[in-house]
């Protein structure tokens, strides 16, 4: 099946055209909208793509879209209804969502023809009890707000989680895996027998681990105390929190190489930062390993995850008593499986590709 993925974003639109599993062409079109920009508008950015790369037989188009709140549980046919649906969604997701619907509208527009699947990152994570996705507040607030865990990154933990059952030869629908997203944005999640039962990301994606820009879990008299004591206004805390904090807060630097490189020199700042990082990615390991009752495998994916040996090694460290421990060879040369041959838990570096995640859920779609 020829199928197109779109990633569409506020300023940029990220392409990648499949055939079956192959890749025929991919890009990132930036800066829309901006001055010195490539293109001024999504439709632009589309024609863009559409000129570029041959869409001959195209069987669908495949869309992120980042939060389908709790309306959707799978990969859905894009219809008026759906639309309608994601704009209603727009005040959970107010960064993400506008940009996904301007891509929606432009391909239905320029490729009438051709089927639009929706893929959310919230998808997955619709599995989880309700015990995992009510915030223990005023229940009549949280009803009236579309106040709970929705969770993210959906589309990576599902393919990692499969892709780990296969590389342990486990049959997924048995398989407890926590699987571990360390990208820019970072989330842990517990999968059993193929479902999410847990996910560190909240109502946003502000929660749960400390991420490059992020500040991951905090109290909430945070925020309070911020805006009644410090007297900043919401908006300048939520920028802070989203954009200001995690490594970036705690160092003045949101990329991991650079506080790597600050850490192995003795800089305090980057020390402390790591340390933070490392241990609130334990902490959750605990938490799912509690969830799940015992975990076949823990997987680590994305740039962080997939590249630092280091941040794999310390987050694990001290758990032998677990079943949990990691091979210092196999883990400087980033195998597929780090964790010493025989150990209780497979411990597995699982490069995630969310587009042919997504890809493969909209072939799926088209076959219902
Ligand atoms: P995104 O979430 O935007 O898709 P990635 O999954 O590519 O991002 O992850 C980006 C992060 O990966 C950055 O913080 C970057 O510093 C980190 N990273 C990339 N390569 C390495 C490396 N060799 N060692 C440590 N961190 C790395």
């Amino acid at each position: 099946m020829k199928i197109l993925v779109l990633n569409s974003g506020s300023s940029s639109v990220k392409y990648r055209l499949f055939d079956g599993t192959a890749t025929l062409a991919k890009g990132l079109i930036e800066r829309i909208g901006e001055q010195d920009g490539e293109v001024a508008d999504h439709e632009a950015a589309l024609q863009r793509v559409m000129s570029s790369v041959d869409l001959a037989g195209l069987d669908a188009v495949g869309h992120r879209v980042v939060h389908g709140g709790a309306e959707f549980a799978e990969a859905t046919l894009v219809d008026d209804v759906l639309v309608a649906t994601v704009e209603r969604l727009v005040p959970l997701a107010p960064l993400h969502n506008p940009a996904a619907l301007s891509g929606i509208a432009v391909a239905r527009k320029l490729l009438p023809d051709v089927p639009q699947v929706a893929v959310f990152d919230t998808a997955f994570h619709q599995t989880i009890p309700p015990e995992g996705t009510t915030y223990a507040i005023d229940a009549s607030l949280a009803d009236r707000w579309q106040i709970r865990r929705y969770g993210f990154h959906g589309t990576s933990h599902a393919y990692v989680a499969r892709k780990t059952a296969e590389l342990l030869g486990l049959p997924s629908a048995t398989a407890k895996v926590i699987t571990l997203h360390l990208g820019n944005g970072a989330s842990a999640c517990a999968v059993d027998g193929g479902r999410s039962v847990a996910t560190s990301m909240g109502m946003s994606p502000l929660a749960g681990l400390v991420m490059g820009t992020r500040c991951g879990d905090i109290d909430p008299t945070v925020i309070f105390h911020l805006h009644r004591v410090a007297g900043l206004p919401v908006e300048e805390i939520e920028r802070s929190l989203t954009r200001s904090a995690g490594m970036q807060g705690l160092t003045g630097d949101n990329d991991m190489r650079s506080v790597e490189h600050r850490w192995e020199q003795g800089d305090p700042a980057a020390t402390l930062a790591f340390d933070l990082y490392c241990r609130r990615i334990k902490e959750y390991v605990g938490m799912y390993l509690a969830v799940l009752g015992r975990a076949d495998a823990i997987a680590f994916t994305a740039g962080v995850g997939e590249k630092s040996p280091e941040v794999r090694a310390a987050s694990l460290a001290g758990l032998t008593a677990l079943g949990i421990a990691i091979d210092e060879d196999r883990n400087a040369r980033s195998d597929r499986i780090i964790s010493p041959e025989g150990a209780a838990v497979t411990v597995c570096v699982v490069p995630t590709d969310e587009e042919l995640e997504i890809a493969g859920q909209v072939a799926a779609v088209l076959s219902r």
